[in-house]
């Protein structure tokens, strides 16, 4: 059994107790981390309290050169931290549509680069006789960065680099279920950047909420689902601690009745099902108008029933598991309730007979706005398809809904497909694609499903607050 230590001030941390991280391929643990407590918080915030005023001062030259470094260890390590993410989270290392463990270490790969790279600019707003008026971006202090396990690195990257790059220090406290990866990753940081910058707790829930209630944090930067980000937000009203939250999201996805089916189904089919549907911005209510709704329907079945799912370490694999079992047991629920509510299973439908946590990819015809399949979020392999006959009222069914995180719209005309995706009340939405990130474009939910945003400079300025310097003359 691998064995992980937190990391504090750049020494590993045991606290004398530990938790098992499972594999969900096997339903076996293959991990052994650290369960952290109050003690841990206190020590890594005040490490990373202690390491704030020389790391905001190092040049912003150097801040980029080690973050550099820290992109080059993870690509060093690469195949190390695959095979980590793989076993945590069940993903498989290539993965459907490219979508699994090579591409989150090699995604990490990238933001890295590209936020270091980065440089936040200070703004004149005035230079003439009277007076000059720069405003300056600063940064914050110590951020906590909160992360869930369906893409361990990969998010866990996007908290810390950019806030690494303006000049904070963090402690990151990963999920129970995949803290492995963020433990791999944090050692290698802490080996590169200076003591007490970098540090990691593990630990439940309760030390998340520990971290996020304390004084000295200055900033929460928070990926999961909306009702721990409610509790955080409360948690964080103590101190008015700043929060950035990427909450949970029921995406639509609305399919014009132009479509290339045989060239869009495949499309379509990769939006729903990457990472097993267990993604935040995945298409999570498919909306196909009535002219081609049976063929659509047919086209996703056949690549449901045909899909590869395994053991994500296995070649080939193009779908693993479930991540856990209290997810496989939603997503078994969700199918009883769409069931009981009328849905047409067109494929898939059951918990399969092997080890672990799978569950058959399962599309669900014939269900509508009401039923707990459609309104909820799934988080696993299990889509509806809903039929519509009007555009305007398939646009309100898509806003009638609490989540505001991606959208999609789905047309051979692309001025008319944007024309309408604009109307879309979400953060992000696409034209023939959904939930594909980049580290230069905002990301980022409306509504239940967060505040703030993340990526390039308008993610970076989160981690920062303004000063404006006026210079009388
Ligand atoms: P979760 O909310 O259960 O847990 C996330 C993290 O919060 C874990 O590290 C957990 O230990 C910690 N935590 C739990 N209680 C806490 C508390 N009271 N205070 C502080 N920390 C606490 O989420 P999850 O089940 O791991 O993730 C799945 C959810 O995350 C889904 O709803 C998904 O849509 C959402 N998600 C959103 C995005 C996005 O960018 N919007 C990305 C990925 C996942």
């Amino acid at each position: 059994m691998q064995q992980f230590n937190m990391n504090i001030n750049g020494n590993p941390v045991q606290s004398g107790n530990t938790f098992d991280v499972i594999n969900p391929a096997t339903g076996i643990a293959f991990a052994q981390c650290q369960l952290g407590d109050a003690s841990h918080v206190e020590q890594a915030v005040s490490a990373a309290k202690a390491a704030f005023p020389a790391w905001s001062q190092t040049s912003d030259e150097e801040r980029r050169q080690l973050l550099h470094e820290v992109a080059g260890a993870i690509k060093a390590n690469m195949s190390e931290l695959m095979e980590l993410v793989t076993k945590e989270t069940g993903k498989p290392m290539g993965g459907l549509n490219g979508v699994g463990s090579g591409m989150e270490v090699g995604g990490s790969v990238a933001w890295t680069q590209y936020t270091a790279e980065l440089q936040l600019p200070v703004d004149v707003i005035q230079d003439n006789e009277v007076a000059r008026i720069e405003v300056h971006r600063k940064p914050l202090g110590v951020v906590a960065s909160i992360t869930p396990w369906n893409w361990p690195l990969m998010i866990a990257i996007w908290h810390v680099i950019p806030a690494l790059r303006a000049g904070n220090t963090v402690v990151m406290k990963p999920a129970t279920y995949t803290p492995v990866s963020s433990l791999r990753f944090a050692q290698l940081a802490s080996e590169i950047l200076p003591p007490g910058v970098i540090n990691i707790i593990t630990g439940p829930g309760s030390v998340g909420g520990l971290l996020t209630a304390h004084p000295d944090i200055a900033k929460v930067a928070f990926t999961g689902s909306t009702p721990t980000g409610k509790r955080i937000m409360e948690s964080a009203a103590g101190n008015l601690t700043r929060c950035t939250l990427e909450l949970g999201g029921n995406d639509a996805g609305i399919v014009l009745p132009d479509i290339d089916v045989a060239e869009m189904a495949p499309k379509l089919f990769a939006a729903c099902f990457h990472n097993n549907g267990q993604t935040c911005a995945a298409l999570k209510r498919l909306y196909v108008h009535e002219s081609q709704y049976e063929e659509v329907c047919q086209a996703m079945a056949g690549l449901a029933e045909n899909v590869v799912v395994g053991d994500g370490l296995e070649e080939g694999t193009e779908l693993g598991p479930v991540q856990n079992l209290a997810q496989l047991n939603i997503i078994r629920d969700l199918a009883a309730s769409a069931k009981a509510d009328g849905g047409r299973f067109l494929a898939g439908g059951h918990v399969m007979d092997r080890d672990g946590y799978f569950f058959e990819p399962t599309i669900v015809a014939d269900l509508t706005d009401g039923s707990r399949l459609v309104d909820e979020e799934p988080f696993g392999p299990i889509v509806p398809i809903i039929k519509y006959s009007d555009i305007d009222e398939v646009i309100d069914r898509a806003n009638r809904n609490e989540c505001g995180l991606g959208g999609s719209v789905w047309s051979s005309d692309l001025d008319k497909a944007a024309e309408l995706a604009q109307r879309l009340e979400c953060g992000s939405a696409w034209v023939n694609d959904h939930g594909a990130l980049q580290p230069d474009a905002p990301f980022g939910g409306i509504k239940q499903s967060g505040m703030g945003v993340e990526f390039g400079l308008y993610g970076m300025e989160e981690f920062t607050s303004l000063q404006t310097l006026k210079v009388v003359r």
